[in-house]
C-alpha cells in the first residue's frame, strides 16, 4: 500500500518535474500566467524570465476587468506590469513588508489609509524543479539499491529478500528463514560446501 503511494507520489513528482522544465525554458521567450479575477481583486500565478511570480492584489474597489471574474490564461511576449516590485513610500501605520535574497522576493504592503493588500511572491525555477525532483530521485537510489543487493545475492547464492544463505536449498524452494521463493538457481560457491569437506575427511 504505502510502496504504491510512494510509486504514485513519485511518478506524479517527475510529471511536475518535467512541466516545470519545459515552463522554465518556455519563460524566457513567453510569459505564461494564469489570472483568477474576484469581485474582492486579482490573484495571478506566472512564469516569466526563468521565476514563478504569485501576485495578490486586493481591494474593496477592484474593477472588472475585460476577462470578467473567473481563471483565464494568458500568453505574452513582454513582461506583465504585475511581475515587477514597486518600492513605495509608506505611511505611518501601513503594514509593509519586503525581503529578498537568492533569486526569492517577498513584497507585502498593506497600506493604513486605502482598503488594499499587494503581495509579491517570486521564486527561481530551479527551486521547483529541485523540489520535484527529490521524490523521483530517492526512488531511482532505491531501485538501483535493490538491484545491486539482488546481483550480490544471486552471485553468492543467498535469499534476496533476508539473505539467508541457500545453496543447500533446492532450486526454486522456499528459503528456510523467511518463505520467499528463491528466485534462480544459486550460483556454484566458490570453497567447496562443508558438507562435501567432512566427507572427504
Ligand atoms: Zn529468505
Amino acid at each position: 500500500m504505502w510502496r504504491r503511494l510512494f510509486n504514485l507520489a513519485a511518478a506524479l513528482s517527475l510529471l511536475l518535474c518535467v512541466a516545470v522544465c519545459v515552463l522554465w525554458a518556455r519563460s524566457y521567450g513567453l510569459t505564461d500566467q494564469i489570472v483568477w479575477n474576484r469581485a474582492d481583486g486579482v490573484r495571478s500565478i506566472g512564469s516569466y524570465g526563468g521565476r514563478v511570480v504569485l501576485a495578490l492584489n486586493e481591494s474593496t474597489r477592484a474593477r472588472i476587468s475585460a476577462y470578467g471574474y473567473g481563471f483565464h490564461h494568458s500568453r505574452d511576449k513582454s513582461s506583465p506590469v504585475n511581475f515587477s516590485v514597486v518600492r513605495v513610500s509608506v505611511d505611518r501605520g501601513s503594514t509593509y513588508s519586503d525581503w529578498e535574497g537568492g533569486g526569492f522576493k517577498w513584497y507585502m504592503y498593506r497600506p493604513l489609509a486605502n482598503n488594499y493588500l499587494i503581495v509579491r511572491a517570486v521564486a527561481p525555477h530551479w527551486f521547483f524543479v529541485t523540489a520535484t525532483a527529490i521524490l523521483p530521485l530517492i526512488w531511482s537510489a532505491l531501485k538501483l539499491r535493490a538491484r545491486v543487493r539482488d546481483v550480490r545475492c544471486e552471485r553468492l547464492g543467498l535469499c534476496r529478500t533476508c539473505g539467508y544463505d541457500l545453496r543447500g536449498t533446492p532450486e526454486g524452494g522456499r528459503c528456510p528463514e523467511c518463505g520467499c521463493v528463491s528466485r534462480g538457481a544459486p550460483k556454484p560457491p566458490h570453497n567447496p560446501p562443508l558438507e562435501r569437506t567432512a566427507a572427504a575427511v
